[in-house]
């Protein structure tokens, strides 16, 4: 079983494929072709690199976390800086590619579905800088928790459409934006913001993110003179988890963990954690798990991080999952808190609300593996988005002087008396 590449149709292993509209089938093949010989372009190759180094200003550093690694209490922490990209976050490494592809086809315009408004904002500004019309859906109640990144789509010169069906969230996001593409998918593509959705994207959107796997493993080597035991990411979609993890898929010394949101615990309604508690089936035009009810319908699905709030999950994870070369673990909504806190205070880094879930796992993975060991933490974006709706809801006073409810107090009176 290949776990690194889809066959020909788009599986890795029974997920993935394409299950679409017969007038889509045409257009997802012509992005294929296109795809498949754009990737082996030397030109294409260059213009990305290009863009990636002078542009998104890669390679983003590996950063040894010291303070939180003594929190932590064990093995030491290191952080994969994607939140310093330009954009604040991982997305950018497909959006350029993405809309790089869409020039290359000869597109008009791209549109996308966007959550915690990161791709939305990652595309807007990668069709502003390479001079394509951009249209973003996204859910009303996602408009409102994102203000500052709907007025910045908006002064990139993009179209930010609230979306008012269902739960007003992601996935409706997702199936506006769909319904606009199948409307003229030969001026417009859809430029989809993780890896998920139909062969060929998850493919894609996972190579042009594999460039964070291989800057880090290089990165990590060269400074520590040899390879992490343990790589976290958190997994909504999965395409920071899958960038990070595919640089190191072939080393059987190290450890993967992917930590998808339980929200308000897995026993409630109100989580996302589509691998831990889904069940197989198809959803937007592939296999995968996914939370769905009786009737096979995706179900509302909720965290604290919109980015990670989508009831399915990239096909590849899915074939790691059940061949048991990638452990997928939970961290819920207060320990996302605590994590964005801890990491704030101690190192003077505001994650977003989706890595804090990575940053939660990574601290109690540290107290089991224990001293002497070594995990790398896709740190996938930036949190200054996510500071109104963490103050107004997590007040900073409780997370005040010693920290106390955070988990985190005996080691700070500790290390504030040494
Ligand atoms: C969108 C987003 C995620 C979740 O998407 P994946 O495709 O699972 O990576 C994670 N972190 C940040 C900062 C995001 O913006």
């Amino acid at each position: 079983m290949d776990i690194r590449n889809a066959d020909r149709n788009g599986f890795f292993g029974e997920y993935g494929g394409s299950f679409v509209p017969e007038a889509l089938e045409k257009e997802l093949k012509v992005i294929a072709d296109k795809y498949e010989e754009l990737r082996k372009d030397e030109k294409f190759i260059a213009e990305l690199d290009e863009l990636n180094r002078t542009y998104t200003g890669r390679p983003s550093p590996v950063y040894h976390a010291e303070r939180l690694s003594m929190a932590a209490g064990g093995a030491e922490i290191f952080l994969k800086r994607e939140d310093l990209n330009h954009t604040g976050a991982h997305k950018i490494n497909h959006a350029l590619g993405e809309v790089l592809l869409a020039k290359h086809l000869g597109k008009k315009k791209v549109i996308a579905e966007t959550g915690a408004g990161q791709h939305g904002v990652a595309l807007a500004t990668a069709a502003a800088l390479l001079g394509l019309k951009c249209d973003i859906y996204m859910g009303e109640i996602d408009v409102r928790k994102e203000a500052p990144n709907v007025l910045r789509m908006k002064i990139l010169g993009a179209r930010v459409i609230s979306v008012t069906d269902g739960t007003r969230t992601l996935k409706d996001a997702v199936d506006a934006a769909f319904k606009a593409y199948l409307n003229d998918p030969v001026n417009q593509i859809y430029c989809i913001g993780s890896v998920v959705g139909p062969h060929p994207f998850p493919s894609m959107v996972r190579d042009f993110q594999s460039i964070v796997g291989r800057e880090a493993r290089e990165q990590f080597l060269s400074s520590e003179g040899k390879l992490p035991d343990a790589v976290v990411a958190c997994v909504g979609g999965g395409s920071n988890a899958m960038g990070i993890f595919s640089g190191f898929l072939d080393d059987e010394s190290v450890k993967l963990y992917g930590v998808e949101p339980a929200g308000r615990g897995l026993e409630t309604p109100y989580h996302a954690a589509s691998i831990t508690k889904g069940k197989k089936g198809i959803l937007h035009g592939f296999k995968c798990y996914f939370l769905q009810d009786e009737d096979g319908q995706p179900l509302p699905v909720y965290s604290i991080a919109s980015g990670l709030d989508y009831p399915g999950v990239g096909p590849q994870h899915c074939l790691l999952h059940d061949v048991g070369r990638v452990s997928y673990e939970t961290a819920n909504d207060r320990e996302a808190v605590e994590a964005f806190y801890a990491l704030s205070r101690l190192e003077g880094i505001i994650p977003a609300l989706e890595s804090s879930h990575a940053v939660a796992y990574a601290v109690k993975l540290a107290s089991i593996l224990g001293k002497g060991k070594n995990i790398l933490v896709n740190l996938s974006g930036r949190g200054d988005k996510d500071i109104d709706f963490v103050t107004s809801n997590y007040p900073i006073s409780e997370y005040e002087g010693a920290y106390g409810k955070t988990g985190y107090e005996d080691f700070l009176s500790q290390i504030s008396g040494s």
